[in-house]
């Protein structure tokens, strides 16, 4: 074995140097995402079998009956918040088999062990289960056990394959190995996947391979968090935290052991969010604009309406920001008709009244003409031009458009993607105004960025982020939050029907019409073919006009419709000549009429949970009492309606997420409170839909379970940039040689001293 001399990181190592690690299964490995020794060692546990906790089957099936006896779970108002109790068994496979068909099969497998059997059971999913398993195999099944009748049952338990001896052992039995567990209280599972354990690195493997990688490199684990840290968090060392993950002596050591690693793990990230941070505003040449502005008073005297106390308080912060030379980076955030819009707005105004252009950027282009219609609206007669630029436009017009952003008469530009192209050229860029960041990449913000002369940047998002989540997401930027809603909003009465109340629905919604109010259908996209979903809001649209309301009239709108179009059906509705209208989802975000007081989202268990509030929040946008209406199949609405009487939590499962999100929904109305329900169960990888959200993938840390150690280690990030912003002093150096050899070329752009 060679590796390269005079190097002792482990950063630096491939992981094919560990001993029982062929070319195979490194392939594999880096597949996985496990290149270097590094990350082998980082390699963490998913959860310790804990040899006290496992019971003989016939010890838990007494356990089980007499917890039924007693007050039991569910007994008290308690109900959800109460750690579960889980227990665990290890024993072999007996049988298994498929009972049921179609949507009704379920999966049953019976357990064995000395003492006794017991029964798992999937409900769902039986295709996938029949492959899992063997006859005779041994299984730790992990979970809360109930009795069916007179059987001991687990109803979709956690499964660990208990690994198989090695090859050459001359045919161990399982259960010899099994007993092998008794040496250590706490035995590391690791995580692994099918291809993966078939080469020998199932969760039994991955502890073969990482006790000989630690016995051999463990000593060179490098420490890069200074003595000030480690000594004012209470951390123990690296290398001690590793020994102890992998080889826990006590539950208390492997809390410690974790606890440090998921700090240095939110450490690494927030170190370099605070490198970034300070390169920006270091950055010289940022524009001071004079705030006082007669346009933006202009603006203000003339609204309809004033502003909130919220409003205000944000405005105060953007200008304060614009004021000073130095670049503005603040995210605005506020939920769903909060008035974010208005408050972009002036802010573009102080800047146009500086000499200086705006731009205001939209996910897409039907977003862009509603905020361009928007913006111009409340401008009424203002003498600022203000000028839309999408993909589709006209060459000539195109060009003319082009000109003017050259020469500098288009003050205000809304707009697309088409904004970052080459031939876009501004004559003086100040402000740049980002709608639903989160559908921008980091990138193109960079891109639009370089067109400014260091222009301020406002980002706004209708999306409330949790804060944990936005600390995360937004390390480099400040933040800004609109709290409070206007003042003449009532909130949306939200209802759950199941689709067999169709008819009670179509009546109430014909009461509202009486009244003059309008109302939305929205349908889900069934397909993923803009083809066959265009069919199936035609149909619905078809079904609806004819059979349930020849009487009123009713307009289309989807994706495919031309711009043109839509604005045709748009602009009827808007003026009150269309009294239903029937959508699919094109109409989520940006769509402001506030006579429409009925919402009613049909299929509503496939919506996501921050697209159903987003829906909602189409009413409710004016003084009218609102509603919004959600129809779910039956059972759901039902399962629903049940726990929310019991005053219980629904319990978990994967096909249990379309009930909560609906519980959600009913509940409350707080954008925040949704969006932390959405984190929840979606998880943070998910939460914003796509890779280029930049959301960081932590592997040990949890930002919402670890939301303290986040906060506190982004304190000490900051702390340590704003002491020694180039980290040159002897302590930080080990921390500096880890930047510079993980992030080579990020920290180039932000160039560490
Ligand atoms: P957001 O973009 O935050 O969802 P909008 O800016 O679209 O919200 O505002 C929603 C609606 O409320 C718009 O019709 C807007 O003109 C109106 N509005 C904004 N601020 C106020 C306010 N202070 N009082 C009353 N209505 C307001
Ligand atoms: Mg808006």
């Amino acid at each position: 074995m060679h590796f390269p001399s005079n190097h002792s990181d482990l950063h630096s190592i491939p992981v094919q140097f560990v001993k029982g690690i062929g070319p195979k299964k490194s392939a594999l490995l880096e597949k996985a995402g496990i290149r270097t020794v590094e990350d082998l060692l980082l390699h963490i546990p998913r959860r310790y079998i804990d040899r006290t906790t496992v019971l003989s089957i016939a010890r838990l099936r007494e356990e089980t009956l007499a917890s039924a006896q007693g007050p039991g779970p569910g007994g008290g108002d308690t109900g959800g918040t109460e750690p579960r109790r889980e227990f665990t068994v290890i024993g072999e496979v007996r049988s298994f088999r498929v009972l049921g068909f179609g949507a009704k099969s379920r999966f049953l497998l019976v357990l064995a062990d000395r003492t006794g059997t017991l029964q798992c059971v999937w409900f769902g999913g039986v295709q996938y289960w029949k492959k899992m398993f063997r006859i005779g195999e041994t299984l730790a099944v992990s979970g809360e056990p109930a009795m069916y009748g007179a059987m001991l049952q687990f109803v979709h338990p956690d499964i660990d394959r208990i690994a198989v001896p090695e090859e050459g052992e001359n045919g161990a039995a399982p259960t010899q190995w099994v007993d092998a567990l008794n040496t250590g209280g706490l035995v590391p599972m690791y995580p692994s996947g099918e291809e993966l354990a078939r080469a020998g690195l199932d969760s039994g493997g991955f502890r073969r391979v990482i006790a000989g990688a630690w016995k051999t490199y463990g000593g060179l684990f490098p420490e890069i968090l200074p003595r000030t840290i480690t000594d004012a968090r209470g951390l123990v060392s690296a290398h001690a935290a590793l020994e102890s993950v992998h080889r826990p002596a006590s539950t208390t050591e492997l809390r410690e052991g974790l606890r440090r690693l998921k700090y240095e793990e939110l450490f690494r990230f927030q170190i370099k969010l605070a490198m970034k941070r300070r390169g920006l505003r270091e950055k010289p040449g940022g524009i001071a604009f004079t705030v006082k502005s007669p346009l933006a008073r202009a603006l203000v005297d003339s609204l309809p309406f004033t502003l909130t106390r919220a409003q205000v308080k944000v405005i105060q912060e953007i200008t304060a920001d614009m004021a000073s030379p130095n670049a503005m980076n603040r995210l605005l955030q506020g939920d769903v008709g909060s008035g974010k819009t208005v408050v972009a707005l002036i802010a573009m105004l102080i800047a146009a009244d500086n000499g200086y252009q705006s731009v205001f950027m939209a996910p897409t282009e039907l977003l862009a003409e509603q905020h361009f219609k928007t913006l111009r609206r409340l401008l009424g007669d203002s003498p600022v031009n203000i000028r839309l630029l999408v993909g589709a436009q006209k060459s000539a017009l195109r060009r003319d458009l082009l000109d003017d952003i050259r020469g500098g008469t288009a003050r205000i530009i809304v707009g697309t993607h088409a904004l970052f192209e080459k031939e876009v050229a501004f004559a003086r860029l100040g402000f740049v105004v980002i709608d639903e960041q989160h559908r921008f990449g980091v990138m193109q913000r960079a891109t639009l960025r370089s067109k400014g002369a260091n222009p301020d940047v406002l980002v706004m998002t209708a999306t409330p982020i949790p804060r944990t989540l936005s600390l995360t997401l937004y390390g480099d930027l400040d933040v800004s939050v609109i709290d409070e809603l206007p003042r003449d909003r009532k909130p949306v009465t939200t209802v759950l029907k199941s689709d067999e109340e169709m008819a009670s629905v179509a009546s109430f919604v014909r009461e509202q019409v009486r009244a003059g109010r309008q109302a939305y259908y929205v349908y889900p996209l069934i397909e993923e073919s803009e083809k066959l979903d265009l069919k199936a809001a035609t149909v619905h649209f078809a079904r609806l006009q004819q059979e349930v309301f020849p009487d009123l009239r009713l307009g289309l709108i989807h994706g495919r419709l031309t711009g043109e179009e839509r604005d045709a059906v748009m602009e009827l509705f808007t003026r009150g000549e269309i009294d239903i209208l029937v959508a699919t989802t094109v109409i989520e975000v940006g769509i402001d009429v506030s006579n429409a007081t009925v919402m009613v989202i049909e299929n509503a268990e496939r919506f996501g949970l921050s697209q159903l509030h987003q829906l909602r929040g189409r009413v409710g946008r004016g003084s009218d009492r609102s509603f919004c209406i959600l129809v779910a199949k039956r059972w759901i609405a039902g399962r629903v309606a049940r726990a929310a009487s019991r005053g219980t939590a629904l319990a978990a499962g994967e096909q249990l997420l379309a009930e909560r999100r609906l519980a959600a929904m009913v509940a409350t109305t707080d954008g925040f409170r949704i969006a932390e329900t959405d984190l929840q169960l979606r998880g943070p990888g998910d939460f914003f839909g796509t890779r280029q959200s930049g959301i960081p993938e932590f592997k040990i840390a949890d930002i919402l379970a670890d939301a303290v150690l986040l906060d506190e280690a982004r304190a000490d990030a900051l702390a340590i940039v704003g002491s020694d912003p180039h980290l040159g002093r002897t302590e930080h150096r080990p921390l500096l040689s880890y930047l510079r050899s993980r992030y080579h070329d990020e920290m180039k752009l932000i160039d560490v001293g």
